[in-house]
């Protein structure tokens, strides 16, 4: 087996270089753990961006998408398949009883939704309210979206028709509307943003501004989905319904998928020709996220992210108690973030040589998206870990 030393050469030569990488090559997961080429096993609290909530590879889903692969892996959406219907059906049931769109990734997901909603809105209304801080992903409409000017630079020009506001600004949404305003689009918890956590009162706010002004509403719940913070949704976390709704990272336990849910009532705007992707609701990828559904309850995994959020949110709220350090702790199930007073690519470096991955975002916010099936007896010894680099620094 090649050495990370080799394959980084590879990556040298043969990868375009868009990403900063560290200087290691993963082989093999498992569970909460993955292993490098050289066989160090890391914890790891970070898994997959967040994609990898339920572990690496879980037995449920490896077992469904094996079956499913040497069956039937791909055929295009000019035909029907169980896989899909089932899938489809499946999501519905646990949100709001809407119809599904499916494609590969968060940021498909969002270009569905700014289509749906031009494509249903009366004529002449176009325009998308974001919030500053956001993050909608990376094609250029999801990154016209992107209310975080660092990720525009040399793109420009964007896709017109996207207002940025602060986040959890109501009165600046209220300000922003006009006879051209469409929609208000948000993530109900900012992810990359810094773990942001809004009120109730908020999102709510957002809802009746909707109603009042015949705009749509849209959550992006790429990173917030499919069991983050204890519910379904986090919509339902908060208690505000969305018209339209959008998933992936989660969606298939690590298999690369996405999808648009929208309530009934919209849904067909997004009429035969207007929108499409190839691969979208492929078998291999229903096969996974029909698993992954049933795994979450068999296996109560909603509970299981309760409880692992609740046990961060003990050890953290009593580590900033001592540590002057952390600024805040912000936790909504296995949705975690810790704000500290300075820069924190520090701790990300400590903790990887110390065996355990955890993210840094917007420059001082340690963010931690773990595998809800992580024992509880590890998060302790990896919370030890972080604690004692905090308290070196
Ligand atoms: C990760 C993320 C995206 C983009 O998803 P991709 O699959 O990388 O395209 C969009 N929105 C949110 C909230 C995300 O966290």
């Amino acid at each position: 087996m090649a050495s990370s030393e080799e394959i980084i050469s590879l990556f040298d030569q043969y990868v375009i270089p868009n990403y900063t990488r560290y200087p290691v090559a993963l082989v093999r997961g498992e569970g909460p753990f993955v292993w490098d080429a050289e066989g160090k096993r890391y914890v790891d609290f970070f898994p997959g961006w967040g994609c990898n909530m339920f572990g690496h590879c879980p037995k449920p889903v490896v077992d469904a998408v094996r079956e499913q692969v040497g069956r039937l892996i791909h055929i295009p959406n000019t035909w029907y398949t169980e896989e899909q219907g089932t899938w489809a059906r499946l999501l519905s049931e646990r949100s709001f009883g809407g119809q599904a769109f499916f494609c590969n990734s968060g940021t498909e997901a969002n270009e569905a939704a700014i289509k749906l909603v031009r494509l249903h809105s009366p004529k002449g209304r176009y325009k998308i309210i974001t919030f500053l801080g956001a993050f909608h992903g990376r094609t250029m409409g999801s990154i016209s979206a992107t209310g975080q000017p660092k990720y525009h630079h040399g793109l420009e020009p964007l896709l017109p028709g996207f207002t940025y506001v602060p986040h959890g600004d109501l009165e600046a949404v209220k300000n922003a509307i006009d006879d051209e305003t469409a929609a208000i689009m948000i993530e109900p918890i900012q992810g990359e943003g810094g773990v942001r956590i809004p009120t109730r009162e908020f999102l709510q706010g957002l809802r009746d501004l909707c109603d009042d002004n015949g705009l749509l509403l849209v959550f992006d719940e790429v990173q917030t989905g499919c069991g983050r913070t204890g519910e379904w949704f986090a919509y339902q976390y908060f208690g505000v319904e969305p018209d339209i709704m959008t998933l992936a990272k989660t969606i298939c336990s690590g298999v690369a998928a996405g999808a648009m849910l929208a309530r009934k009532e919209i849904a067909p705007s997004l009429r035969p020709g207007m929108h499409a992707a190839t691969f979208g609701g492929n078998p291999l990828a229903a096969a996974a996220g029909i698993a992954t559904i049933r795994m979450v309850e068999n296996e109560h995994l909603l509970d299981k992210a309760k409880a692992i959020g609740a046990r961060f949110k003990e050890r953290l709220t009593e580590m900033a108690g001592t540590l002057d350090i952390i600024q805040d702790v912000r936790v909504a199930g296995a949705m975690i973030g810790v704000q500290l007073r300075v820069p924190g690519a520090f701790m990300v470096e400590n903790c990887m040589k110390r065996g355990l991955l955890i993210n840094c975002t917007q420059g001082n916010v340690i963010r931690l998206l773990p595998a809800v099936t992580t024992p509880l007896e590890l998060v302790d010894e990896a919370l030890d870990i972080i604690e004692e680099e905090l308290r070196k620094a």
